[in-house]
């Protein structure tokens, strides 16, 4: 059978237990051999990261170091000008050839922002994408999506990943659910508090290390 990919952006400022915990369950719920991490340059979506794309990278790599399904993928943090997600499927996709399955992996917050992304219904002919429930991101109805997105979920839903081909499906999944956020870690080491074991703690070494999120910076 075709091996199958998955893929995990984000700003990843920094990378924390709820990103991995996400790749980790979708990885198994889906049967993906492996999950490429690719943290966002210039996230089109937001505002500028707080830390370097250099710094937020280097977590990333020592995040997932130790697990040979996941990967980091630094093609968006290399392109000069911001990065669509749709550009670096098209890219992923050329790389990868037309029938291995493609899988985007997202937490439902993102998932519900899905129509103000560039090109977006294109993301479609691209990959699947996989929802992962994330507290205060409800999917059970679909009151909360806007009416394209509403469209896109009764267009594409499946029930498993079985019945999904290279692209087009929609996958909607709970996760364990852990409510960390990369912008509460962020406050919490702004005042000098814990953000231990809510990440990875060669991640926290690093940011000690490099002084990162200190407000004095
Ligand atoms: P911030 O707090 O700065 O907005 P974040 O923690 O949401 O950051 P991102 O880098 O924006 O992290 O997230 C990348 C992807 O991971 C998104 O699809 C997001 O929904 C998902 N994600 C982030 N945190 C969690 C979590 N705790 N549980 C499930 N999914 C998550």
């Amino acid at each position: 059978m075709e091996s199958s990919t998955g893929i995990l952006g984000g700003t990843f400022d920094p990378i924390h237990f709820g990103h991995l915990r996400l790749a980790e369950e979708m990885a198994a719920a889906i049967g993906l051999d492996r999950v490429r991490f690719i943290p966002a340059g210039q996230p089109p979506h937001r505002a500028t990261p707080r830390t370097s794309s250099t710094h937020r990278l280097e977590m990333v790599r020592r995040a997932v170091a130790g697990n040979p399904r996941f990967v980091v993928d630094a093609r968006e943090v290399q392109r000069p000008q911001p990065s669509y997600t749709v550009d670096t499927l098209t890219e992923l996709r050329a790389e990868l050839g037309g029938e291995q399955p493609l899988w985007l992996l997202l937490g439902s917050d993102a998932f519900l922002g899905l129509p103000s992304w560039h090109d977006w219904q294109r993301l479609f002919e691209l990959a699947n994408i996989a929802v992962a429930a994330r507290p205060g991101g409800e999917l059970g109805q679909t009151d909360a999506m806007a009416p394209p997105l509403q469209r896109e979920v009764l267009k594409r839903k499946v029930a498993d990943a079985s019945a999904a081909g290279p692209a087009g499906s929609l996958l909607l999944r709970q996760m364990t659910p852990l409510e960390i956020s990369a912008t509460a870690i962020r406050h919490t080491l702004e005042r000098h508090g814990s953000a231990r074991y809510l990440l990875p703690d060669a991640v926290l070494d690093y940011i000690h290390e490099h002084q990162l999120y200190e407000h004095t910076k």
